[in-house]
């Protein structure tokens, strides 16, 4: 990741001495915001779609401090679909809004308490149940939550809220009610890093370093040279035209301490653990 915070800057440094000519939207003299990021786009969308052509994986890579889309292959990412456990940070934290930030704690004993973990995760607290993304723990937070009660975090978040009547798990991305917009998404996770000092994202945003340390993101970790990932993984009902049992889905930011890059991965037909592992092998081929 030094590598990508390095071709950034000798980005900008090119890109200040050139005059815009992207045709990317930017406003001269905004040095906070210059068009940095134009060759790496470019280049990065080659690298990906060269290296990982398959048309399971769908991608988009967004650059963190504005959010602009810098490369992608994704048909319709704006359309509302099902995105399982990703939207487990903003439960945890509409939750938090009506609990004074507090979060229980939780014992998940796997089968009998509604894991997909069958032996469960044991002891969980917040940030271990974003780690290991236990359903058990994310069903006790929400069994009396509602669709009124998560709507003003969502939309806060950008996100589109649970439609009316949603509640309990659904809440935790738990089936197929709650639908949102993949770029929304993404973006979501980038408005997470902006809030880092408030109260309940400090503990989703250390649960997203402990799932690429060893949670079901540690895939990511592991197909870096400098493992430095913020993740977030997810499974939901598949949405393509040829139906698998489920796509998998994976979020990283990098570098941890300051993302600049997020990537967002779905897989046709595999769980969330294992799109990290796609998700961690193509960030290795952008940040070479
Ligand atoms: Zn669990």
């Amino acid at each position: 990741m030094v590598a990508i915070k390095n071709l950034v800057l000798v980005l900008i440094a090119s890109l200040l001495a050139l005059s815009p000519s992207s045709g990317e939207t930017w406003a001269p003299g905004d040095r906070a915001n210059p068009p940095r990021t134009s060759l790496f786009a470019q280049s990065a969308g080659q690298i990906l779609n060269r290296d990982f052509p398959s048309g399971t994986i769908s991608f988009l890579l967004l650059d963190a401090p504005t959010g602009r889309v810098l490369a992608s292959r994704w048909d319709n990412p704006e359309a509302p679909i099902p995105l399982g456990s990703l939207v487990k940070p903003f439960t945890a934290l509409a939750y938090g809004e009506h609990h004074g930030f507090r979060y229980p704690a939780h014992t998940c004993r796997g089968t009998a308490t509604g894991c997909w973990l069958p032996r469960g995760h044991g002891n969980v607290d917040l940030p271990s149940a974003i780690a290991y993304s236990c359903n058990s723990y994310f069903r006790m937070l929400t069994a009396k939550m509602t669709a009124a009660e998560v709507s003003p975090t969502a939309m806060g978040f950008g996100l589109e809220p649970p439609a009316p009547g949603t509640a309990g798990p659904a809440l935790a991305g738990l089936g197929n009610r709650w639908l949102i917009s993949p770029l929304n998404m993404g973006r979501a996770y980038l408005e997470l890093v902006r809030r880092r000092d408030q109260p309940g994202v400090r503990e989703v945003l250390a649960g997203m370093a402990q799932s690429a340390e060893q949670g079901t993101g540690a895939e990511v970790d592991r197909a870096l040279p400098y493992p430095n990932a913020l993740v977030k993984t997810g499974t939901a009902p598949c949405t393509h035209s040829k139906r698998a049992p489920g796509d998998g889905f994976a979020i990283v930011m990098a570098p941890s301490d300051d993302p600049q890059i997020l990537l967002m991965v779905r897989v046709h037909g595999i769980p969330g653990a294992q799109a990290a592992k796609i998700a961690g092998q193509m960030l290795r081929r952008i940040e070479e």
